[in-house]
């Protein structure tokens, strides 16, 4: 990992796969960590695994697409730890996949409600506190479905519409010093795809099969690009949107 010795983290949705692994790799490069989420056991649980290899993490409940719940997790991240330095915004949900004309106004809202209008409302809480720490570095966790026709209509185009939200913020904030990028993850084995390939095997298979390295991305893989582009080393980067898709966007 990087050294973030001092610094303090908020990872959403850090109960479960890639919001678990990318709060440990921080936790190790000794960033304070705020742990937050709506399930509070696997939250709970995330910030066990942090003490236990002798980090600093402590959990929030928090729904982010709640406005009242987003503005008072970066309260207590503040009031915990002094300041917030870095911030992924990776909390999501998948929703429906049928036809778009299928679809109901719930299932657009559900979905949309969280990936996007969540991530912004972290983000408009937790921008303020990088200014006034005079700076630091947002990752938010967009997909292949961000860049491509990739899942359902609502994931599609929430993932989208992260990748426009970062770049306005990598641009309006860069006067403050404050780097934002994207991820873009391709399949990872994670709770969401097993879920997701549980409901539908061959959709999953299917797109494994579209990632030419042959196999599923590991959390581990997904995090350790997250914490580069939030680490020193990654000073020069901001604005853009990554893959991480073991080559899916490369055919
Ligand atoms: P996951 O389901 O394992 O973890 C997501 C976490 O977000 C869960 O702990 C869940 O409780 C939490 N969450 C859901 N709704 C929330 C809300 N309203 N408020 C707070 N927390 C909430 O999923 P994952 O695979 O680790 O996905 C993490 C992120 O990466 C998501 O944004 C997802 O869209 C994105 N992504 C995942 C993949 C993949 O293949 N796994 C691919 C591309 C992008």
């Amino acid at each position: 990992t990087y050294d973030f010795e001092g610094q303090t983290a908020i990872v959403t949705g850090a109960a479960s796969g890639i919001g678990r692994e990318t709060a440990e790799q921080f936790a190790a490069g000794g960033a304070n960590v705020v742990v937050t989420d709506v399930d509070a056991g696997g939250g709970a649980e995330t910030v066990e695994r942090i003490e236990s290899a002798d980090g600093t993490a402590t959990f929030v409940e928090t729904d982010v697409s709640d406005a009242g719940d987003v503005e008072a997790m970066v309260q207590e991240a503040v009031d915990a730890y002094g300041g917030v330095d870095v911030a992924v915004n990776n909390a999501g949900i998948e929703g429906e996949t049928e036809p778009l004309a299928d679809l109901s106004e719930d299932a657009w809202d559900r979905v949309l409600d969280v990936n996007l209008k969540g991530l912004w409302l972290c983000m408009k809480h937790e921008l303020p506190e990088l200014v006034a720490g005079e700076g630091g570095a947002i990752v938010n966790l967009s997909s292949i479905a961000g860049l491509v026709s990739a899942g359902g209509a609502p994931y599609v185009a929430s993932k989208h519409g992260v990748i426009g939200l970062t770049r306005v913020a990598a641009t309006q904030y860069a006067g403050d010093n404050v780097r934002v990028n994207a991820v873009c993850p391709g399949v990872i084995d994670t709770p969401m795809v097993d879920r997701a390939g549980e409901a539908d095997p061959e959709a999953i298979d299917q797109f494994v099969g579209m990632q030419p390295l042959g196999r599923k991305g590991t959390p581990e893989e997904v995090a350790s690009a997250i914490v580069w582009l939030c680490s020193g080393e990654a000073s020069f980067v901001t604005g853009n949107a990554y893959p991480v898709d073991g080559g899916y966007l490369a055919q």
